[in-house]
């Protein structure tokens, strides 16, 4: 990491993945705000004897240039620069296993504390957060378009080359087995399960109603415009219905 050896009082610290320009001071200070009002925050960090237990047992660790007892000391330490810099790459890597939550002698949660960071790297629309979720704007799609992450006809041996010869395995007749399942909402392949209509829109409301949707047009714009359309169109559909009750 190029800031590494950010001190406390620097003025400014640049975005190494971005061309954005300097983030200043008062950016940084919003920044940990938002992550310090979060109403987990002061149940996830209750001060840290910097023993480095939750970095043995973490599994990221292990394999990452990444260490959860640096990133709570951060937190701990209120370091505005190391708690940006962190937000670049480092919170990424926690595979939210939870192993330092039960673990830590002081009852903290560092994969709990990586959480409320990652959020904020996503309302602050950093390059970090829309890198790291890019490549799953096709899940996100299924998922909010249909309630499904995944869908049946999803595995293949195109979606899924590292499943090797396993891949066989599914590689069958999905429709007719699908159809042998005795519960009638599985009988389908493009979606793991049917939600019906009534649902869906419920659920739109759900993630207007909790910022969800406003994160994802922060993160990505076109896949926004996309689902609001299949938003218009499902609710269009449950009024037609609706309409026909009466
Ligand atoms: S978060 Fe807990 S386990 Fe990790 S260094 Fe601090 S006190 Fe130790
Ligand atoms: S939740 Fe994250 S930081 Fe905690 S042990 Fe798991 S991978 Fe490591």
């Amino acid at each position: 990491m190029t800031h590494a050896n950010s001190s406390r009082i620097q003025k400014y610290i640049g975005d190494p993945l971005s061309d954005s320009p300097e983030v200043g001071r008062e950016k940084l200070e919003e920044i940990f705000q938002d992550i310090q009002a979060d109403i987990r925050f002061d149940h996830e960090l209750n001060g840290c004897l910097n023993c480095g237990i939750c970095t043995a047992t973490c599994p990221a660790a292990y394999y990452y240039d990444f260490s959860p007892r640096e990133i709570v000391q951060l937190l701990w330490t209120e370091n505005l620069e190391g708690i940006y810099d962190a937000m670049q790459e480092k919170i990424w890597a926690c595979a939210q296993c939870y192993t330092c939550a039960a673990r830590c002698p002081f009852e903290n949660s560092p994969g709990g504390l990586i959480m409320l960071m990652r959020e904020a790297a996503i309302k602050h629309g950093m390059e970090s957060a829309k890198n790291v979720l890019r490549p799953f704007s096709r899940v996100m799609l299924k998922l909010i378009s249909t309630g499904n992450q995944l869908s049946p006809d999803m595995i293949n041996a195109d979606g899924f080359p590292d499943w090797g010869p396993n891949i066989s395995k599914v590689d069958a007749p999905l429709k007719i087995l699908r159809q042998a399942i005795p519960m009638p909402t599985l009988n389908t392949t493009a979606t793991a399960w049917e939600v019906n209509l009534t649902t869906s829109v419920e659920l739109y409301t759900i993630w207007e109603e909790t910022g969800v949707l406003k994160q994802l047009e922060t993160i990505d714009e076109n896949l926004y415009d996309v689902i609001l359309d299949i938003m218009d169109e499902k609710r269009e559909d449950l009024e037609d219905w609706e309409d026909e009750q009466d």
